[in-house]
């Protein structure tokens, strides 16, 4: 199986490091990234959302409410969808965190803590049964705590960028996905404290350039390694 090699990572650094998200962007994830409840919240509110939408209706609900499992749990869901409203999609959203934060708040005490500390596979199952939390949201916690080299992300354009690639064929599963990418990825060539920056690249290649509709193989950086860019 194909393997990034190590001198495009600066290729890829040079095109998208300018498409890097703001420093307003990354303060916002970071914190809501500190604590599991908000860091599923903040997940759950980017399910088919633009990330300047997820922004907009995590700041919104913020600047109203605590994020938390027994304050959002206790709210109507009304006040909730108000609360969302910014980012769109909000009544369905509000529908899902309500049911999310209630079974947070009943089931786990309020806690997440001692769900994540199990071993990763358990981790991943256990989050899994939460209303509204699939593969994808369960890595985003999980990436935080075992790194993307144990728990990469696999979103809509990670899935396309390894189809085209031709690390993984049509029909592949998540976990088929996410294992190709976490091999296709040199880890221990890259230091430990650049391998989120490396996977944010990526994404922002596969997102900008490896398009949908029209990937633009003329300007990709991968073009030289990738299956359909070469074809
Ligand atoms: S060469 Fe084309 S198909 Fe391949 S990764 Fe780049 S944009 Fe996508």
């Amino acid at each position: 199986m194909a393997t990034l090699p190590i001198n495009l990572i600066s290729s890829l650094e040079e095109k998208y490091s300018r498409l890097w998200w703001s420093v307003e962007e990354e303060r916002v994830y970071e914190e809501a990234m500190s604590d599991p409840f908000k860091a599923l919240v903040f997940t759950l509110l980017s399910q088919n959302t633009s990330s300047k939408n997820t922004h907009r209706a995590y700041l919104s609900l913020a600047s109203r409410f605590n994020v938390d499992p027994w304050t959002l749990s206790r709210l109507d869901e009304g006040e909730l969808a108000e609360a969302l409203r910014p980012g769109g999609l909000h009544r369905v959203k509000a529908r899902r965190l309500k049911q999310l934060a209630r079974r947070v708040a009943v089931k786990l005490h309020g806690r997440l803590d001692a769900l994540l500390s199990l071993p990763l596979d358990e981790a991943r199952r256990r989050l899994k049964e939460l209303p509204g939390v699939g593969d994808k949201t369960a890595d985003v916690l999980l990436s935080r705590i075992h790194g993307h080299r144990r728990a990469y992300v696999v979103d809509t354009h990670m899935r396309r960028l390894a189809l085209r690639l031709g690390l993984v064929s049509e029909g592949a599963s998540y976990r088929d996905v996410q294992e190709a990418l976490m091999s296709f990825i040199p880890w221990s060539e890259v230091p430990a404290e650049k391998h989120e920056r490396l996977v944010g690249l990526l994404w922002l290649l596969a997102k900008h350039t490896c398009q949908a509709r029209r990937p633009r193989c003329w300007e990709c950086p991968l073009r030289v390694i990738c299956r359909k860019g070469k074809a």
